[in-house]
């Protein structure tokens, strides 16, 4: 997948100017620690990629430059500017009887891929090493990180390496939310939001009819609505239906933000739908389960 886009000086033209100044800068005030919010992950990719370009090129980093560091860059094949996402690292632990596809179906960025990130930056680079954390899925779709799949557990092993990390080192967080990245990670890293320039998809036609009102529904329903969104998840893909039952909260929230009640019932909840979310998509866990999970914890409350 082609991550790399020259187009992010149009798209984010001030975002990009602060970097450029900061990194020309001799002081280089930029944090080697960033986290970019937001909901365009590939734009955010897209920047994170040019500010390696910027820390990496000697020839004054123009658009069109084609020394050796813009060049690898520009093709992602830069030994030193590295996506990690759960997928990508190979088990090279002699223990483990893991094959090539050990990465098949790995649910987060584990302790050992933490491990050998921090033995890698052991060794001294001629290099800015530019590290882009995020997830993706098994056709390459660049998504954001969160605490499934970039858990306290390793986070906390290269607390220390993104405090105090190799000269020449500059760690790249891509997400969604701040609060989807724990906060000893975030305190230690400078945020940008980076502005979506893709129209969200705020639609909940599908599950309107379904769960409107749903705090107030009779429990003895229960059964009744997840028939309902079985049959909806079904028609259509249950990621699908799992983001337009969180654009209906979303929603609500909006127009109910003095409701406290409202509002706590609605946050827990919204919690669980992401984590139903990721169970199928991530953990490919059987819908009927995941939905029947969902149902109790929503609406027998
Ligand atoms: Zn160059």
């Amino acid at each position: 997948m082609q991550y790399y886009d020259s187009s992010v000086y149009q798209k984010i033209p001030k975002l990009l100017d602060y970097f450029q100044k900061g990194i020309i800068d001799e002081n280089k005030n930029i944090s080697h620690c960033l986290l970019f919010w937001g909901a365009d992950i590939n734009l955010q990719c897209g920047l994170a990629l040019e500010i390696a370009r910027l820390l990496n090129c000697k020839e004054g980093a123009g658009a069109d430059c084609s020394c050796q560091n813009c060049r690898w860059i520009k093709e992602q094949t830069h030994p030193a500017i590295k996506i990690y996402t759960r997928l990508d690292f190979k088990e090279t632990d002699s223990n483990s009887s893991e094959d090539e596809d050990s990465s098949k179906g790995k649910k987060n960025i584990n302790i050992n891929q933490a491990k050998s990130i921090i033995n890698e930056l052991s060794i001294s680079s001629d290099y800015h090493r530019v590290y882009i954390f995020c997830d993706r899925d098994e056709e390459g779709n660049l998504l954001p990180l969160n605490r499934m799949n970039f858990p306290e557990a390793t986070s906390n092993a290269l607390l220390k390496t993104f405090e105090e990390p190799p000269k020449n080192t500059t760690f790249i967080f891509l997400t969604k939310d701040k609060t989807d990245v724990i906060s000893t990670v975030v305190s230690r890293a400078q945020s940008f939001f980076v502005p979506s320039l893709q129209p969200e998809n705020k639609d909940y036609s599908l599950v309107e009819g379904i769960i409107a009102g749903y705090w107030n529904f009779d429990k003895n329903r229960v059964l009744d609505i997840e028939d309902e969104l079985l049959k909806l998840a079904a028609d259509n893909a249950p990621e699908e239906i799992f983001i337009q039952m969180e654009n209906y909260m979303f929603e609500i929230l909006q127009s109910n933000y003095q409701n406290k009640t409202l509002f706590y019932r609605m946050k827990e909840d919204l919690k669980f739908v992401e984590e139903a979310m990721q169970q199928v998509v991530i953990s490919k866990m059987n819908i009927k389960t995941v939905m029947e999970n969902l149902c109790f914890k929503m609406f027998l409350k």
